[in-house]
């Protein structure tokens, strides 16, 4: 019998291989070891009887891996539209399902600093170091990357990998740092209570829920309720409705690290057969979690949004909490969105969908609008607590009243001021970190770019405490910043623009009495620093926490009953469609988070567009006002939920290189798109015409029928195979920036 697998290679699609009528044939979505070149791969079975033309040479497969099928077949389906919804290679969407170790190049990646080749290093670096050029050679042989670690071993040390990311040859990815979301819930002490009533708003949403349930349907149901309205309550009763009825819940969360007690209320709630699935456990815990959930010892899932992959085979509810929030989409190959493929898979196993949300995604809302979804409405917070009172202050005549170099406004001062005072405790938020976004010589101007990227450099305080480090947040390179100017010799001093840093360094000046925490990218790069901050912020030992968008998620504090926002306006200066509806969700969010215990609370908002309607509308917490000021703006300017977007991105040596092939793409889209209703915009410079070294070219499809879209790009793209390798496919992008 012919069959199709699947091999982790990226872009590849499905392979034929012969099964000889002496070996029993194994399974869909059983692992097999296949010939593929010169190699021999594991890949996966995707299809029995296979067909392919006359005369086509068929290899006979290697030894079978499983007898039993190691991935459910109906996961090996939502593969499959995965990849092909998300034009991805279905390697590349198995991938994301297999458990840790099941493939040998799953198992080692990603832990710490991963470095893989640019385009650049691809196509062969000049000018190289013999060391450069060994490491350049180990690199070429693993097109996955490998981590630092690794190639510490192999002799490739750290300066010699430095040296090739200074010249764009080699990318050094950071790995993200969540914790085990139990460590901190032991530390948490949260007492689910099970006896707690619902409040009559919160009965009724149950009430919907409960009868939507028990259809046992594919059904949708977006839960809009206000921060602090009780949804986890709500998600819990229904979790507990399914289980009893036999079947397994998904209970996805957008970023476990950030809301350990979802976790711990979940155990607490159901015990021993919960799994806790998230990228950061180790691949042993992985691996154990992942066949204890196989073997069917599991009735509730908690986790991110590779947990919609989970190998749950009675599946009767997923609930996607915070559904709005962008980490739900993978912003690598395969570039899936959690929620819609949640979405995709509850309505191939018939489960009920709950999307929870105080401000729910302009696609949600509009699919509840048109009567897609159900929605059910919280318009209340749990006892009556009132939502903070939020007030604008105008930075434009605070800088008249007090100069140029405010940071804190009087206002808001005064209310860090009286809350210490009190014994209560306060969140400032600015989205963005470091110190700085710039620093420049006085005499002469000189300031620091990324030789990689188009963008300045940020400056942090260096970890010695002395001086400073500007430093990319794309590509991570660094450079000390010297105490003379480069070009002038003048010292450099002046610095421009305030991050994060910038304002705990003010708070503890001002404040010198508080005890103050900062929650950033930055500040939680050590293992276990983020849960330390956030249970001594919960345990009442810090005072005031200083922190980017992270401090804003889902948290519930109830002794915060002040939160300052400084530069509302940060997301708004981007060119990019989405800027209202993050700048609305963010603040929202945020003012959310106060108020939320015995004592109300109240919201300062610091903006130089204090008229701006996303701000506006964020302070009166009016959702429903913001959703109609923003769908008459994207009907206007055909973005979603009225069209759908793909952004490509084709990344080149040189820019035009990149243009050149950008070009002839969109020349050979053209006919499809002139008969299949949909445009094409570009090609043109990417807003960051390089990155990581690359040069990179953007054009956009836009239009109704994405499935036309989708086949028109691979049509085009499988006529230009080399093409592959440079070309980033986005299909639904949450931003084309
Ligand atoms: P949301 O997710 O809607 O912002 P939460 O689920 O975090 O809200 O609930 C907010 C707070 O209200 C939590 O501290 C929760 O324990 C509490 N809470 C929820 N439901 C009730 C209830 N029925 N009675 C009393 N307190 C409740
Ligand atoms: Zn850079």
């Amino acid at each position: 019998m012919l069959i199709s697998v699947a091999v982790p290679v990226p872009f590849l699609d499905l392979l034929t291989y012969n099964v000889p009528d002496s070996v029993a044939v194994p399974p869909i979505g059983a692992r097999v070891r296949v010939p593929v070149g010169a190699r021999t791969l594991t890949g996966c079975v995707v299809r029995h009887d296979a067909l392919v033309e006359d005369g086509t040479d068929v290899k006979d497969i290697g030894e079978a891996v499983d007898r039993e099928p190691l991935l459910p077949p109906s996961i090996v389906d939502l593969c499959r539209w995965v990849a092909d919804y998300y034009v991805a290679g279905i390697g590349d969407a198995l991938a994301v399902a297999m458990p840790p170790g099941a493939r040998a190049r799953a198992s080692a990646f990603r832990k710490h600093r991963i470095a893989t080749l640019s385009v650049m290093g691809s196509e062969g670096g000049r000018g190289l170091t013999p060391k450069q050029s060994a490491a350049l050679q180990i690199l070429s042989a693993a097109p996955a990357g490998l981590p630092t670690s690794e190639l510490r071993e192999r002799g490739v040390t750290p300066a010699v990998l430095a040296g090739l990311a200074r010249r764009g040859v080699v990318v050094l990815h950071d790995e993200r740092d969540d914790r085990d979301p139990f460590e901190r819930a032991a530390m948490m002490d949260v007492a689910p209570d099970a006896h707690r009533e619902l409040t009559e708003e919160q009965q009724r949403a149950a009430d919907d829920l409960f009868e939507l349930a028990d259809a046992a349907e594919f059904r949708v149901a977006l839960l809009h309720g206000v921060t602090g309205s009780g949804k986890t309550e709500i998600y819990l009763r229904v979790a507990d409705r399914i289980r009893r009825s036999g079947r397994q819940v998904l209970l996805m969360v957008p970023e476990i690290a950030l809301t350990p007690s979802m976790a711990a209320l979940v155990r607490g709630a159901f015990g021993d057969r919960v799994a806790i699935h998230h990228s950061a456990l180790s691949a042993g815990e992985r691996h154990d979690q992942w066949h204890r959930i196989r073997r069917g010892e599991i009735d509730v899932v908690v986790g991110t949004r590779s947990a919609v992959f989970a190998p749950l085979d009675r599946l009767g509810l997923v609930v996607v909490d915070e559904e709005h929030d962008g980490s739900y989409k993978q912003e690598e190959t395969p570039r899936y969105h959690g929620r819609d493929v949640a979405i995709m898979r509850a309505s191939r196993e018939r489960a009920l969908v709950v999307l929870g949300s105080a401000t729910p995604s302009m696609e949600s809302y509009h699919n509840a609008v048109t009567g897609k979804y159900t929605r059910i409405t919280l318009g209340r917070r749990v006892l009556d607590r009132p939502l903070a009172a939020v007030r604008l202050v105008n930075m434009r005549t605070e800088y008249a009243d007090e100069g140029p170099e405010v940071v804190i406004s009087r206002d808001l001062a005064a209310a860090i001021g009286d809350r210490l005072a009190h014994g209560d405790q306060a969140l400032v938020l600015l989205n963005r970190r470091g110190y700085s976004t710039a620093i420049f010589c006085r005499q002469c101007g000189d300031t620091f770019e990324c030789p990689n990227c188009t963008v300045s450099l940020t400056v942090h305080r260096a970890r010695s405490g002395k001086g400073w480090r500007a430093r990319c947040h794309y590509c991570n390179y660094s450079v000390l910043v010297p105490t003379a100017c480069r070009k002038c010799a003048a010292p450099y001093l002046e610095h421009a623009g305030f991050g994060t840093e910038r304002i705990e360094e003010h708070l503890r000046e001002r404040f010198p009495e508080a005890r103050i925490g900062r929650v950033d990218r930055d500040s939680v790069r050590r293992k276990g620093a983020l849960t330390q901050i956030l249970s001594k912020f919960a345990a009442r030992e810090l005072d005031v926490l200083v922190g980017t968008q992270m401090i804003a998620k889902g948290h519930d504090f109830p002794g915060v009953t002040l939160v300052g926002v400084i530069s509302a306006d940060v997301g708004l200066g981007l060119a990019d469609f989405r800027a209202s509806e993050r700048t609305f969700q963010l603040l929202t969010q945020v003012a959310g988070r106060a108020g939320r215990g015995e004592r109300s609370g109240e919201a300062i908002v610091q903006t130089l567009y204090p008229e701006h309607y996303s701000i506006q509308l964020a302070c009166r917490q009016d959702y429903p006002a913001f959703f109609e000021r923003e769908v008459m703006y994207r009907r206007g300017m055909r973005y979603p939920p009225f069209f759908a977007l793909i952004n490509g991105v084709v990344r080149g040596r040189t820019f035009d290189d990149a243009m050149q092939q950008a070009r002839e793409i969109v020349r050979r889209l053209e006919p499809a798109a002139a008969a299949g209703r949909f445009i094409v915009l570009g090609p043109a410079p990417a807003p960051l015409v390089r990155l990581r070294g690359e040069h990179r070219v953007q054009f956009l499809l836009k239009g109704t029928r994405r499935a036309d879209m989708r086949s028109a790009l691979l049509q085009v793209v499988s006529a230009m195979p080399e093409i592959r390798r440079r070309l980033t496919i986005d299909v639904d992008p949450l931003s084309v920036l």
